[in-house]
């Protein structure tokens, strides 16, 4: 086999790989980066892109049916499944094109196939590529996958993962899906827009545990407004099926019938065929490739990136790490922080948080208050129908410090790049409270939020404040 030289080898090419590849060359790098299947990974072909495409179509769908409250006449309203799929494959291979294109702009090789380490710095590759391949320093970003329950396995056909679903053309009548994790709750709101009749089934006391209490408050009542049945507390046992459907068996309770099923019970890393052990590369128990703060592996000079790290598995934070590592594999030095990282749910109402929530908070001893403005007293909001959710700052007591931040409503996936940007610079709530916001506009709600902590709001009655 021909052997090639480069000066940094990215193995994976999602968004973790992919912008480190792009970092490195920028820097002067020559790279390869390696990839065997599609690019632009889990969030490009099957994770963030496909899933906001068709939640787009669905956010469509519900402005169109309450088209009336706007006093326009549209008459009725019925959804092609089939062509909103179709719109999301195109979605798809227009954003895959136009990666391509950026990395042939940067000059960076692509080779597809599988990678693995022969020793630390030498790799073969097999596939549509095919070599050996002699690295300087080694990215690796093969991400995640995700996860099966052997005792309910996938068959694609009725049990689907969150892959498999997206290849539907045609809308269920029920669906049930278990787990009500951020993949699980968007599924569910997409479908549920969609007129699909949704029972979620989640094990643990709540669904989107991890963000905290009241933005899991505020989901479950807004599901529970849309019809979409919560269950929490629930085991599913095993999954029957009847031919003409699904029989789901939870531990002592009544089992639920449905159409078809989405298992969403998390991911688990992928590092298979990578021969890691070759490398020397250490993993935790359950597979993940730990990593310091500037990205390295336990061998100098090998760095992970992304959700093979096990860290927190989003786009971006696989985007940053890789830009932090590809500038420590060129000579510079960077590390990573995770205070300040925005996690957006995108569900219906949207949902998304940044820092501590108020347990947390509590949780590390801090002297924490909040200040939480409803929708319904903003104008924008108002003049656009969409009063459903908040916002909420917590702010640590005395130094006014912004701990963290929650938005649910409206466009809150945007609205929380403020905050993340406050809590990255440790900017202080007076730093909010004396930057003017437009009006009419859905940033005075964090404003407005802001304010109402500090005990000056101006467009709600000042509140004792919650001392923690
Ligand atoms: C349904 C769904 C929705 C999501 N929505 C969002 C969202 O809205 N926002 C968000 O921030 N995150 C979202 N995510 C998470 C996001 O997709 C991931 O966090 C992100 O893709 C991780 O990037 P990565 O670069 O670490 O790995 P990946 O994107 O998984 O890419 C890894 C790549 O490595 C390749 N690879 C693996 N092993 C080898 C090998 N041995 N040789 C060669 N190539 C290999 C794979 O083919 C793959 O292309 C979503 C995920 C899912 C499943």
């Amino acid at each position: 086999m021909e052997r090639h030289p480069f000066d940094l080898v990215v193995i994976g090419a999602g968004p973790g790989g992919y912008v480190a590849a792009i970092q490195a060359a920028q820097r002067g790098a020559k790279v390869l980066l390696i990839d065997r299947g599609p690019l632009g990974g889990t969030c490009l072909n099957i994770g963030c892109i496909p899933t906001k495409t068709l939640l787009a179509s669905a956010e469509v769908l519900h402005i169109v049916k309450r088209a009336s409250e706007y006093g326009i006449d549209v008459g009725s309203t019925s959804c092609d499944y089939r062509k909103m799929k179709e719109r999301k494959d195109g979605v798809v291979q227009k954003m895959r094109s136009g990666l391509t294109g950026l990395l042939q702009g940067n000059k960076i090789t692509v080779w597809k196939g599988q990678a693995e380490f022969l020793s630390p710095f030498e790799l073969k590759v097999r596939g549509e590529n095919s070599g050996i391949v002699e690295a300087k320093q080694v990215i690796i970003a093969t991400g995640s996958e995700p996860l099966d329950i052997p005792a309910f396995p996938c068959d694609h056909k009725k049990v689907f993962n969150s892959t498999s679903i997206l290849d539907l053309t045609q809308l269920p009548k029920k669906l049930a899906v278990v787990g009500g994790g951020y993949i699980g709750c968007e599924f569910a709101s997409l479908f549920a827009e969609l007129g699909v009749e949704v029972v979620i089934l989640e094990a643990l006391p709540k669904i989107v545990m991890l963000q905290g209490n009241s933005v899991s408050a505020a989901l479950t009542e807004a599901f529970k407004k849309r019809s979409i049945q919560v269950m929490t507390e629930v085991m599913v046992e095993r999954i029957e099926d009847l031919g003409v459907g699904l029989k789901i068996h939870l531990k002592e309770k009544e089992p639920i019938l449905a159409d078809i099923a989405l298992i969403s019970v998390g991911r688990k890393v992928v590092t298979d065929g990578l021969k890691l052990e070759a490398a020397g590369i250490a993993t935790d128990a359950k597979g993940a490739i730990p990593v310091d703060e500037r990205m390295q592996t336990s061998v100098p000079g090998i760095y992970a990136i992304g959700d093979v790290t096990g860290k927190m598995m989003l786009a971006h934070v696989a985007s940053h790490q890789g830009v932090v590592a590809a500038i420590n594999a060129t000579g510079g030095q960077a590390v990573m922080h995770y205070d300040s990282v925005p996690a957006v749910i995108f569900t219906h109402p949207e949902i998304a948080c940044v820092g501590m929530t108020l347990e947390e908070a509590k949780g590390k001893g801090l002297r924490a208050i909040t200040g939480r403005f409803p929708f319904q007293a903003l104008g924008k909001a108002v003049a656009t129908i969409e009063t459903e959710g908040f916002a909420e700052v917590i702010l640590e007591e005395g130094t006014g410090r912004i701990l963290g931040a929650q938005v649910v409503g409206k466009e809150a996936a945007s609205l929380i790049a403020e905050m993340a940007l406050a809590i990255a610079n440790e900017l202080t709530a007076d730093c909010i409270g004396e930057t003017i916001h437009a009006h009419p506009t859905l940033p005075e709600a964090l404003h407005e939020a802001t304010l109402l902590a500090l005990g000056t709001p101006l467009h709600l009655p000042p509140k004792p404040k919650k001392v923690s």
